[in-house]
């Protein structure tokens, strides 16, 4: 689960990360009306999405007097955002943040996540901040400071040294950059985090060290015990057809191909997945209806992946094990049926029921190509949405 910039700084302040003092704001009004209570000279109006890059796409304001910050926060308010996180298309811009403005001497960026390879938790410093972290790696890897820690351990003094010292902060800042590292670990430990980002962390003028951003993913199966980071979802920023999906107990993923996916079980949906790009074709989804799938369940699913302009097939990959394979052929008939389908459909199925599944196919007088085995499956959905 995602949150916003303006939630994750009030965790970090939880943690006693050092921040800059700011507040949410819904309209332009509010906008003013919090910079005149945080005072000062400077503000910055920041755009509240989920994604990065907001400053590159005209999401992130330096305002100079209250004029400014009315004016930033009614060009940004409402305006449709786009970065090289969102998409062509876009996101809404419905909330702000304002913040008093920051005195930046040097941007830094620090990270924490977790890193299946080592099944550590990667610490991750640069001196390279306030950019594209990506292109940081890419280009030139070797100014990204990587610490392992063991979680059972704890990050130690030294490893907090050598990622500060590393990335150069000057040595009358040293012990609170290796404070903010030490709680940033901290914070991403006990909100169950599987990213806890600050790009750009910030040396200022006077040798203060300040989380300038923050970037926040949490481990979706550890939310039922942080329901005060549940209060943080907004539904805004979610792919409605996967809140829709969740509504009724489907795994769905929205990806960018155009072959729609049916599977029972996560892996072999990944299989699925696998095999429509083996023959050259790209999934619209990841769809798994789970182990109890009833009919409703089916029908609602083609509902949603039929809803993606994209979806030029739909391949139903089906293992009968305690799903049975005659209630997912009435389930794809009457889905079929009600959603008036009218792209080509591809139903493999094997296992429990399999051939009475395969019989209700047959006699709905509906246009299913049948397959046998994946392989086929796919060449076959392949080939009949080119
Ligand atoms: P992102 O582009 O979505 O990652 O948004 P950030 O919060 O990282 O802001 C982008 C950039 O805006 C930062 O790297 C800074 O260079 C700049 N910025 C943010 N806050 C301030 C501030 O208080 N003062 C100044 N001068 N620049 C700021
Ligand atoms: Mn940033």
């Amino acid at each position: 689960m995602k949150i916003h910039e303006y939630q994750g700084k009030e965790i970090l302040r939880k943690f006693g990360v050092t921040t800059p003092r700011g507040k949410p704001a819904f309209s332009v009004d509010e906008a003013v009306k919090v910079a005149e209570e945080l005072g000062g000279k400077v503000w910055v109006v920041k755009a509240q999405i989920h994604a990065g890059g907001r400053g590159k796409g005209g999401g992130v304001k330096v305002a100079k007097s209250l004029d400014e910050v009315r004016q930033y926060a009614s060009q940004i308010l409402g305006m449709q955002l786009v970065t090289h996180q969102t998409g062509p298309e876009g996101q809404k811009v419905r909330r702000l943040l304002i913040e008093e403005g920051a005195d930046i001497k040097k941007e830094y960026y620090l990270a924490v996540l977790t890193d299946r390879a080592t099944q550590k938790v990667a610490v991750m410093a640069s001196s390279e901040g306030g950019m594209d972290i990506e292109e940081v790696a890419h280009a030139t890897p070797e100014k990204i400071l990587k610490e392992f820690v063991d979680p059972l351990v704890g990050i130690t003094d030294q490893q907090t040294e050598n990622l500060a010292r590393g990335i150069g902060v000057p040595e009358a800042s040293l012990p609170q950059a290796k404070a903010e590292i030490a709680k940033l670990y901290q914070c991403y430990m006990e909100t169950d985090a599987s990213l806890a980002e600050i790009n750009p962390l910030i040396l200022e003028g006077n040798g203060n060290i300040k989380a300038l951003d923050a970037k926040f993913n949490f481990d979706s199966n550890a939310l039922y015990r942080h329901p005060e980071i549940v209060e943080y979802r907004d539904l805004d920023e979610e792919d409605a057809d996967e809140i829709e999906a969740s509504k009724f107990d489907l795994a769905y993923i929205s990806l960018d191909g155009n072959i729609g996916c049916l599977v029972n079980g996560a892996g072999l949906a990944m299989a699925t997945m696998d095999t429509i790009k083996l023959f050259g074709a790209e999934p619209a989804n990841f769809l798994d209806v789970g182990g109890g799938a009833t009919t409703e369940k089916v029908t609602e699913a083609f509902k949603i992946m039929l809803k993606n302009p994209k979806v030029k097939g739909i391949l139903v990959n089906i293992f009968g094990g305690i799903m049975r394979c005659d209630t997912i052929a009435n389930g794809v008939v009457t889905a079929a049926r009600e959603t008036h389908l009218s792209v080509p459909l591809v139903v493999r199925m094997k296992g429990t029921n399999e051939d009475i599944g395969k019989q209700i196919l047959k006699d709905s007088g509906l246009p299913i190509i049948s397959a046998d085995s994946m392989a086929e499956a796919a060449q076959k959905i392949v080939d009949a949405v080119k």
